[in-house]
């Protein structure tokens, strides 16, 4: 099936229908954002349908989770949520139609007779099937059983003559085809009424007018069983586009239990990500514009976005439990910090602004008087960080005096030369007499100050780059000392002082 037609396709319906039984995964996460994509794409409308029919496992915190984790990845619904359970009655009651117009049967077989079954059909080594056998039932063997009051569930009685082929084309797997003999008939209602979850999200699919059902590939061996339901209801069955699974890189399902956080959006969140960040990254976990192009604005990934181009073989997130450096695939950080790095400031701001505010690091007057100076510190010192919490950690010099030094920073460049106790006052005093505090001029006293000193400019520059930051990395010196301001920068260089020691 080509776009064209299938954008034709008006109105365009997408749901996420997640199942409240844990956090937003990854994998969760990335069928949100494909559904949401191709719903803007067409002008179409994304409903979020919570799944909550396993009542033990279901929770309400969460739901929450889901909830909080879409509106902060900003993949917002235009319908619900709705939740599955309130339509528990339409379930039965399509179960019921089925029955009555006998596309269904009442299957009174008990567990201990299906469980003789199933053994029989390991010993003769083939893969288990229910017989049919209550299909042969006639109305008054029913009512009969039923008077007994034997307990039945109701199974739906999969064509056994002609149609040998389900069949379907997946927009991103192609045709699929499944022969209807491989399918037993399987059960729609439980003997409590309960409907079988294969039969409430059809129905609610059918009642949401749902066009397309995008989601993981996991969904494949439940269509052509959904299939059947829907044309033995009289409904046309909607589009599908199965979306391949991501595996860790020996090739594991990704889950909570093995690889812990870094599945779960939240940590993300945590962890100082940029929604769009991880969003462009997702997107490309499973799906590839034609161009290869790799960062997209909102806009653009909108714009590119294509149901076609949705890979089928399973897409590698590449996480090593244990590497410190790389918490999560490392493809992940690097779209971050390049987002962190490139974004337009205004849009980078408000993000830096909550971090700073968490850490008690705000000031009012960063949007007031101190803007300008405030925008320049952010730009400047964003070229290294990779993560929003890297404005409050490795950026807290900035806003704070109260910062930390590190012990190798401090041990390399303020303690690798004791003269270095008198140098930096004595550099201190010279910026002091700097009559306009600017990167040439500072620059400037530097290199006359090694000149004079004898001493590669190298050791003055680490070193006060260790005793302004606490840090032995950052952007230029000369640049981030005019920006510290020349108060601050005296009276950290005096202050620095303090932390030369011999070096044991
Ligand atoms: N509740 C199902 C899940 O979370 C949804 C399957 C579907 O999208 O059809 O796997």
């Amino acid at each position: 099936m080509n776009e064209e037609s299938e954008t034709d396709l008006h109105p365009v319906r997408v749901r996420f229908a997640p199942s409240p039984t844990g956090y937003l995964h990854l994998g969760g996460a990335r069928t949100a954002l494909y559904n949401w994509l191709w719903a803007k794409k067409c002008g179409g409308v994304f409903i979020l349908r919570v799944e909550d029919t396993d009542l033990e496992r279901s929770t309400q915190d969460s739901v929450e989770e889901i909830l909080e984790g879409l509106r902060w990845l900003g993949l917002d619904w235009d319908e619900g949520p709705n939740f599955q359970t309130q339509n528990l009655d339409k379930h039965k009651e399509a179960a019921f139609k089925l029955l009555r117009e006998g596309q269904a049967y009442r299957c009174f077989c008990s567990k201990e007779n299906l469980d003789t079954q199933r053994k029989e059909a390991e010993a003769k080594k083939t893969a288990f099937m229910y017989d049919g056998r209550c299909r042969k039932l006639t109305q008054e063997e029913v009512q009969h059983n039923l008077d007994q009051g034997m307990s039945s569930v109701v199974r739906f009685k999969v064509t056994r003559d002609e149609c040998p082929l389900i069949a379907f084309e997946d927009s991103a797997y192609g045709r699929i085809e499944k022969r209807a003999r491989d399918i037993e008939d399987f059960v729609i209602l439980r003997s409590d009424q309960t409907p079988l979850y294969i039969l409430s999200n059809a129905v609610d699919d059918s009642l949401d007018r749902i066009s397309h059902v995008i989601r993981g590939a996991d969904g494949l061996a439940n269509t052509p069983k959904q299939i059947l339901i829907y044309n033995a209801l009289g409904i046309k069955p909607p589009i599908f586009a199965h979306m391949p699974l991501t595996l860790d890189n020996k090739k594991a399902k990704l889950s909570k239990r093995v690889h812990g956080e870094v599945v779960t959006i939240s940590y993300y969140r945590r962890r100082g990500f940029l929604p769009w960040a991880l969003c462009n990254f997702l997107a490309l976990l499973g799906w590839s514009s034609q161009d290869g192009k790799e960062f997209f604005s909102r806009e653009e990934l909108i714009e590119a976005f294509d149901l076609s181009r949705i890979n089928r073989h399973n897409s590698i997130f590449n996480y090593v439990p244990g590497d410190s450096k790389n918490w999560t695939d490392p493809k992940a950080i690097h779209f971050n910090a390049t987002y962190v790095r490139t974004m337009p400031l205004d849009e980078l701001v408000p993000y830096v602004k909550s971090e700073l505010e968490s850490n008690g690091l705000w000031s009012q007057v960063y949007e007031t008087s101190q803007k300008e100076w405030f925008l320049a510190v952010i730009d400047l010192i964003r070229s290294r960080y990779h993560v929003v919490t890297d404005f409050s950690s490795k950026g807290r010099f900035c806003f704070s005096n109260n910062y930390e030094f590190d012990p190798k920073a401090v041990k390399k460049n303020l303690c690798q030369d004791l003269k270095l106790a008198e140098y930096l006052p004595e550099l201190a005093q010279e910026l002091t007499m700097l009559p306009n505090f600017d990167i040439e001029k500072i620059e400037d006293v530097f290199r006359s100050f090694a000149e004079k000193k004898q001493v590669k400019a190298g050791l003055l520059i680490n070193a006060a780059r260790t005793a302004v930051s606490g840090s032995s990395v950052g952007p230029g010196l000369f640049e981030l000392l005019a920006i510290l301001g020349k108060d601050r920068v005296v009276q950290r260089l005096n202050d620095s002082v303090g932390l030369i020691t011999v070096n044991d």
